[in-house]
């Protein structure tokens, strides 16, 4: 706060007056916040006239980024403006001592927005009051119904109806990716889930982020439908946020399925004529509205890990808070952009002290993604008044967020590469205020290296302005490119092939019975010719091989599966064992972490028999002491004591504790990631400090 003492103006009273739309403007925007205690007692009032008004909020609560076009944040530029205030709603707008006090979407029945409820072919069945019971008996009878929400649409079925959870995934088209909950309280999440402290806080915050919570053990009286999250220790719930949510799990199924209503692959849809063509083939019903999202805002998805609550992604409740960051070099940062990588895609752009990180906006694969890439990144700038000086991107040519960049770069826009698990690295030193160089242990699923081969299981020392390598995993062959991500079973055999050459075909484990052998032979016959085999250093393939060897998972039918299945099936064991490996020093510096004595012993327990879920603990501990055996190399070397943990494989939560536990108990200080994800949706926040970084010392 600056004070300032200025001579008087001339004015005589103390007046509100309108916004202007400054040159110089700069407000934070509010994101969405979850609706209010007391707007929920004026709901469950029938005395008061917003009893059952699923649009109710006031100044504390409501809408915001999704219904805001433009800054200043007045009602003319929200998705409210189609709607004129009755007289008691204009009251209490202009009353200062009432809670309504300038809400800009402040609403009620007579003015307000309303909900309606459509069948598949159109028709109207119901509107207002009726239509929310409605829709809560449709759900009790198990069908499945698309629900107009904050950020986008819904898909909802009873969650504890399993032949409606299962309709709803061959409908869908997804197989055995986990649904999320939506439960009345925390007294009804506990009934499946365990829940503490820190827990809680973050389930009840007004953020409303879906927090990954431990499943307890069955209990035959209070099951969930098994489909929900098969393979998977934990279960995704979140509370509701909205009052038309509570209305809704207040006359209908406790816990239900709210899985994101989108086109497979695309983005949320957040209107209701696309909801109508995307889903007519998969919802019942359809609980519509007739308030415009302007901005849709997936979920955040929310896990406390060693006490603190972790983003998998960040996103409705979150985005557009900027994250609070450090000047470089005692000056406030540039205007800069970073542009993200190829998945789970985020943008942001810096300016002052913040890094404004959009919402998720997907992988960017998919052409209606893209679109959704260029509308975020124009909003961004528009609401925080940002038009970036320089804009970082990804090393690897096929993104699109790297052509977006490059088509800047042509008008005139400096740019600045920057290596994928470099940004991964100043991610979490950014948001940590990490000043100088630090080791950085990332660990993820793919990044270019700036050798042209695939990284991910990377040591570095790095500052915001250069990195050097210093250890890696060795090096892998992904026969058939891609395809070895999706499919596993090509990672096994690269592994054994690597191990044990063209010998592992005549191995005696179930693995190789699994296969189908002129596939396996076909493939060694790609890697001794080295046709179609990029190498790879990356940790996720490394746990996609282990998941086949282990017969739990051969091929995936969405990111990470494979490597999730084989941390649970280690979930309940307390072993402390590991497996052998060797750090081998190498001429250019970077030492490779060589996984084969460990490859070697872990068929051996195969063949002796041994449970997976034992050896996948084995495995996990291995790679923890690995690279903790690494860290201290470099440390002894550089006299670095800083260690920095970033990348997609640290969601994995025995890879994270592990790691922290090990590292300081070796006396490294260790930094996590706490305000953005650990994977690829925080690595926009790295890029554009490097960014900055580079900015600052030129100019
Ligand atoms: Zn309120
Ligand atoms: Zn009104
Ligand atoms: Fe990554």
């Amino acid at each position: 706060m600056a004070i300032e003492p200025v001579a008087p103006t001339g004015a005589r009273q103390f007046e509100i007056v309108e916004s202007r739309g400054a040159t110089e403007r700069f407000t934070l925007i509010s994101p969405d916040v979850c609706v209010c205690k007391e707007c929920l007692d004026e709901m469950k009032d029938p005395g008061n006239r917003r009893f059952e008004y699923p649009f109710i909020n006031c100044t504390n609560c409501g809408p915001r980024f999704t219904i805001i076009s433009d800054v200043p944040y007045d009602r003319p530029k929200t998705s409210m403006r189609n709607f004129e205030m009755c007289a008691d709603c204009n009251a209490e707008y202009e009353d200062p001592t009432n809670r309504r006090f300038h809400a800009q979407p402040n609403a009620c029945p007579v003015c307000g927005p309303h909900v309606f409820i459509a069948n598949k072919d159109g028709a109207l069945l119901g509107a207002g009051g009726n239509a929310i019971e409605l829709g809560a008996s449709l759900l009790k009878e198990g069908k499945i119904l698309a629900v107009k929400g904050l950020g986008g649409f819904h898909l909802a079925v009873d969650a504890a109806n399993e032949s409606a959870v299962q309709r709803l995934r061959e409908l869908k088209g997804r197989p055995d990716k986990p649904f999320a909950l939506m439960a009345a309280s925390v007294f009804q999440a506990a009934a499946y889930v365990e829940i503490n402290d820190a827990e809680e806080q973050l389930l009840t915050s007004y953020h409303r982020p879906i927090v990954l919570l431990e499943k307890k053990d069955d209990d035959p009286g209070i099951r969930l439908a098994p489909s929900i999250a098969p393979y998977n220790t934990c279960l995704g719930i979140m509370l509701p946020y909205t009052p038309l949510h509570y209305l809704l799990l207040d006359k209908g199924p406790d816990v239900l399925v709210m899985t994101s209503g989108n086109r497979s692959g695309e983005p949320l849809s957040i209107d209701n004529d696309d909801a109508f063509d995307a889903f007519a083939h998969i919802a019942d019903a359809f609980l519509f509205h007739d308030r415009d999202i302007y901005f849709r805002a997936d979920d955040s998805i929310m896990r406390v890990q060693k006490a603190q609550g972790r983003f998998l992604r960040r996103s409705r409740g979150y985005a557009p808070l900027p994250v609070d960051l450090k000047p470089l070099s005692g000056k406030v940062l540039p205007r800069v952009m970073g542009c993200g990588a190829g998945l789970k895609a985020t943008v942001c752009l810096t300016r002052e002290r913040y890094g404004f990180l959009s919402q998720h906006i997907g992988d960017l694969e998919n052409i209606k993604v893209n679109g959704f890439y260029d509308h975020t990144i124009s909003h961004l700038k528009k609401i925080t008044d940002i038009e970036p000086e320089i804009i970082a991107h990804d090393l690897h040519s096929g993104y699109y967020s790297t052509a977006w960049a490059k088509r800047k770069g042509e008008d005139g826009i400096p740019l600045l590469g920057v290596q994928h698990h470099h940004a991964h690295a100043l991610s979490c030193m950014a948001e940590n205020h990490l000043d100088g160089e630090v080791i950085a242990l990332t660990l993820d699923g793919t990044g270019l290296g700036s050798d042209g081969h695939i990284w991910g299981g990377e040591v570095l020392t790095c500052t915001y302005e250069s990195f050097e390598r210093r250890a890696r995993l060795l090096w892998l062959p992904m026969p058939g490119g891609d395809a070895a991500a999706r499919e596993p079973w090509r990672m096994a055999a690269a592994l054994l092939y690597k191990v044990y050459g063209r010998d592992f075909l005549g191995l005696d484990i179930p693995y190789i019975k699994e296969m189908n052998t002129s596939k396996l032979e076909f493939l060694a016959g790609m890697m001794e010719k080295q046709v179609n085999t990029p190498l790879t250093s990356s940790a996720g393939r490394l746990f996609d091989a282990i998941s086949s060897l282990l017969c739990i998972r051969h091929e995936i039918t969405h990111e990470s599966q494979a490597a999730m299945a084989l941390e649970a099936v280690a979930n309940s064991q307390d072993i402390h064992a590991r497996y052998h490996f060797e750090v081998r020093p190498q001429d250019d510096g970077c030492s490779v972490l060589d996984i084969a004595p460990a490859v070697d012993e872990i068929v051996g327990d195969i063949k002796a028999g041994r449970p997976a879920g034992i050896i996948s603990a084995k495995f996990h501990n291995t790679l923890v002491a690995f690279f903790v055996a690494a860290a201290v190399k470099v440390r002894d070397a550089s006299g670095l004591n800083r260690v920095v943990l970033s990348g997609g494989v640290f969601n994995n939560d025995r890879i994270f504790s592990g790691m922290i536990e090990a590292l300081e108990s070796c006396g490294f200080s260790v930094y996590t990631h706490s305000l953005v994800p650990c994977g690829d949706g925080g690595i926009a926040l790295g890029q554009a400090m490097a960014a900055a970084a580079k900015w600052t010392r030129d100019h």
